[in-house]
């Protein structure tokens, strides 16, 4: 094993040249103009024709097949574009190409986006006539998909108004917040001399094993927002107000309804989930009780809930993680271990630690005709090996939907689109559980795992409901600044209870999560997202290898169906708590091996 202890996946640098030679390959140049004239001569063939009486179900077909041919001639250099750029963000070349491609695929959409808006125009019976053919079969959750807002959508004209008015509007008020938070920086002393930090630096401070440093920063980033009260209760009053403006005139009957819409789930599937979710608040109560033990700390404070528990990580090189990660996947299915070897083999993974390469992770599996590309910092640790695990997942996802999907029917909806990757960190889980022996390591895996469910899970329910009283309190009237801090503490003891003391500073905190400015409703995608895998996860130990075939068929139908469809396909309803609380039950047997692993 000496041999491959090569650190930071030297090396593990991809090979796209499959895509073009080069930024400026001459077969890149010609796809982008086949792209633009071929998207104009769409226009030129369909516009009027597809909201006209006479058109047929086989003109639809022929149109959306040709649209989506013209999506898959633009995407190649715009894929080959981003992840060039993303490798190496110094490279100008690349930069300026990404940014030309980005701009002819706003013009290609231009061209297209009649389409759609015909669509939304067909009568309601003249549509169900066009379905009844069954020659649109393959397209029909798209289809359905592009009608669902139409009862909603206004005249052309109010919603140029609308779009218009919302650039110095909403939009605005968006990026004000954004420009403004994300220029927030904080001089701390840290290892002993003063530092000027950014807000993700300030963040990762909560990782440190100092209590004290961990309260110092954390008081000092969210007191920042305490601070601009003024701003900040402004923003996210007028962002109420704007909102419920809007379902007035749209007539939506909750301000959650269009985040419904979007994600294409029934209101009640969400209630039950959230209700199911807030039953199960004890069990983050009783992790942050044993936390604050392993912390050797009277009582877990609000700036704990992320800190270390165990003292140094072991290293694991790249060669040892993709080890364990093909073992994982083989145990599950040997299908897994082949496609995912693949991705090694065939060089469509890069990992190595280089300077000038974009933070974080992805797999970017855009278009069905072709396999998907991995990107991520291979920096030795145990979190590296499950965010490897996590990307491979995509990439699994991406294959078998491949199998059977056409490219609008290809990507699954947000609350969906994390089920391969997600399922993947688990069978991580079980295989290492299986054989770790050292008790730290197993301490780290399992508090490790139970801190990303509570977050996704519970943390998410928790900002679900507080948006939710304040859309329905703000609606009526102006919520003073104590006002949103008591809801907020308010929904937070729900989740913690009495288990975590939290800092007179974090009463602000609301005020610090972008998702309510930009997107209304978007947090609960996570807690749906995770507890269907841990649901789908806890079937498959109960039920062993039979779940496989099904689990694999749920992963081939991409995006084509709505989730709950998909879900009754494998035999489960989505309405029932009881499909909710699987994943609670999978969740309470990790806390339980905890306990016992720490002699509670
Ligand atoms: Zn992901």
């Amino acid at each position: 094993m000496t041999s491959e202890r090569v650190l930071k996946a030297q090396n593990v640098r991809w090979d796209i040249s499959e895509l073009y030679a080069r930024h400026d390959d001459a077969r890149l140049e010609a796809d982008l103009q086949e792209a633009l004239s071929r998207a104009e001569k769409f226009a030129g063939n369909y516009r009027g024709k597809i909201m006209a009486e006479a058109v047929t179900a086989e003109i639809l077909h022929e149109a959306i097949v040709e649209l989506e041919a013209i999506y898959g001639k633009i995407y190649q250099p715009e894929i080959y574009a981003f992840l060039a750029f993303t490798a190496d963000t110094a490279d100008d070349a690349t930069k300026a190409l990404y940014a030309r491609c980005q701009e002819l695929m706003a013009q290609v959409q231009n061209s297209v986006l009649f389409f759609e808006i015909e669509l939304q125009k067909i009568a309601p019976a003249a549509f169900a006539l066009l379905l009844a053919t069954g020659r649109l079969e393959t397209y029909r959750h798209y289809l359905e998909g592009v009608r669902l807002h139409t009862p909603y959508t206004l005249s052309e004209k109010e919603e140029q108004v609308i779009n218009k008015k919302d650039l110095s509007g909403k939009h605005a008020l968006v990026n004000l917040y954004t420009e403004y938070t994300a220029a927030f920086s904080w001089q701390l002393e840290v290892d002993g001399a003063v530092r000027t930090l950014t807000g993700e630096e300030v963040r990762n401070l909560l990782r440190r094993p100092e209590a004290e440093l961990r309260e110092r920063a954390k008081r000092a980033f969210d007191g920042r927002y305490g601070e601009n009260t003024i701003l900040f209760t402004n923003l996210f009053n007028t962002m109420l107000k704007d909102h419920a403006l809007e379902m007035e005139m749209r007539g939506y009957d909750s301000p959650i309804a269009p985040a419904h819409l979007r994600n294409r789930i029934a209101p009640e599937i969400v209630e039950t989930m959230m209700e199911v979710t807030s039953a199960h608040n004890h069990l983050a109560q009783e992790y942050y009780t044993l936390k604050a033990q392993l912390l050797k700390l009277p009582k877990t404070r609000g700036c704990d809930l992320i800190a270390p528990v165990t003292a140094q990580r072991e290293v694991i090189p790249f060669a040892d993680g993709k080890r364990m990660i093909l073992q994982a996947f083989e145990n599950f299915s040997p299908e897994f271990n082949r496609l995912a070897q693949q991705m090694f083999d065939r060089r469509w993974i890069d990992a190595e630690v280089r300077p000038n390469k974009r933070g974080g992770a992805y797999c970017h599996g855009t278009l069905p005709q072709h396999h998907p590309y991995i990107l991520m910092s291979y920096n030795d640790d145990i979190d590296n090996v499950y965010t490897l695990a996590h990307e491979l997942g995509h990439a699994l996802h991406d294959f078998y939907a491949s199998r059977k999907q056409t490219l609008f029917n290809y990507h699954p909806p947000l609350v969906a689109a994390e089920t391969a990757s997600v399922f993947a960190e688990m069978l991580l889980t079980r295989k290492l559980l299986g054989e770790v022996k050292a008790r730290e390591l197993r301490i780290a895996i399992l508090t490790g795992k139970l801190e990303d469910f509570f977050a996704t899970i519970h943390t998410q329910n928790y900002y679900t409901r507080f948006e939710l009283d304040a859309h329905l309190q703000g609606a009526k009237t102006r919520l003073a600044a104590p006002q949103l801090c008591e809801l907020w503490t308010k929904r937070r003891h729900e989740m913690y209870g009495n288990a975590v003391d939290f800092l007179p500073e974090q009463q602000w905190y609301w005020a610090a999560i972008p998702h309510f400015m930009h997107t209304r409703f978007y947090c609960y995608a996570y807690t749906f997202g995770a507890l269907l895998v841990l649901a789908l996860f806890n079937r498959y130990e109960e039920e062993g290898k039979s779940f496989i075939p099904r689990y694999i068929e749920l992963l081939e139908t991409g995006g084509a169906d709505s989730p709950e469809n998909m879900m009754k396909k494998m035999g489960f309803d989505l309405r029932r708590a009881e499909f909710w609380e699987n994943g609670f039950r999978l969740m309470g047997s990790f806390l339980e091996e905890l306990q016992t692993l720490i002699g509670k």
